[in-house]
């Protein structure tokens, strides 16, 4: 495994390989779901590029973007046993200049949910996304299903730009009480993390009354929150089609119910597709 941290040193390890490119775009402290997209990335490709970077422009003022966790040593030992080919971890200087072009997300889809916490964050996650897809030379990229409206956004980009990638959604990865895997956990504290499993339960609760014939949105909500009573603060639940667009009933096979809560410090996600 080649460790590179500039645009050039980038460009010349990508000449000696030759053949498909899998990458996985990541903000590091790596756990077993990055590790499951990384390991998905290296069966279907003949080399891998994996990307710790953690990006400055999606955090908002007053977000953890000092406190995001890193562990850079480890995680580079988790790559190097992972078969990766190119671990890419650039500066900020390295991936951005003053007075830059921007992208947006979309107007509507970019500033529901996540994107109406978090005004401003999709902007900035699209545009290191577009960066990094653009310098890896992949054919295919890897994200988790575990960011639900990131990922339908960045196969919104690939599509509205044209670009010549192939998005690949990976399977949430869970803890074996079924806590959603995140890099965030570690703020976890006390009770905190058994509070935390109200939201995959509240998830586990919907997808019960859907198989027992429920397709109400309001109704299914409305259980969900009873489930997330003991969360700090409810975000929200949501129920919308996989394009994003909320739904009145529930359609198998089109549908993502989605959650975001509170618990101590972090603000958890959590979603299943159904
Ligand atoms: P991050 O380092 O948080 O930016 O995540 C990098 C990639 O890993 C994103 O595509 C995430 O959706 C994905 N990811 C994070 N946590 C999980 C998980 N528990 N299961 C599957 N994919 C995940």
């Amino acid at each position: 495994m080649v460790i590179v941290r500039s645009i050039d040193e980038l460009q010349e390890a990508k000449q000696a390989l030759a053949g498909t490119i899998g990458f996985v775009p990541t903000m590091g402290a790596l756990h077993q779901g990055h590790l499951s997209l990384i390991q998905r990335a290296r069966k279907e490709n003949d080399h891998l590029i994996v990307s710790i970077f953690v990006n400055p422009t999606q955090f908002l003022e007053g977000e953890d973007l000092d406190a995001y966790p890193r562990k850079d040593k480890a995680d580079i030992k988790i790559c190097d046993i992972a078969g990766v080919d190119i671990l890419f971890m650039p500066s900020i200087e390295a991936m951005y200049e003053e007075d830059e072009l921007c992208i947006g997300a979309p107007a509507i889809r970019g500033y529901v949910l996540e994107g109406e916490k978090r005004p401003g964050h999709f902007d900035g996650m699209l545009q290191v996304v577009m960066k990094l897809l653009n310098l890896s030379g992949a054919s295919k990229a890897y994200f988790g299903k575990k960011d639900a409206q990131q990922l339908a956004l960045i196969a919104q980009m690939v599509k509205n730009y044209f670009m010549d990638v192939s998005i690949v959604p990976c399977d949430i990865v869970r803890d074996e009480k079924g806590l959603a895997l995140s890099s965030r956990n570690v703020y976890l504290e006390g009770d905190e993390k058994q509070r935390a499993l109200a939201l995959s339960r509240s998830l586990k609760k919907a997808t019960k009354l859907v198989m027992a014939g429920e397709v109400d949105v309001e109704t299914i909500q409305k259980e969900m929150r009873k489930v997330l009573e003991v969360t700090d603060e409810i975000e929200y639940t949501s129920i919308v089609d996989r394009a994003f667009k909320p739904l009145k009933t529930v359609e198998i096979g089109n549908t993502i119910i989605l959650v975001a809560a509170r618990v101590g410090k972090p603000r958890l996600l959590d979603n299943i597709w159904i």
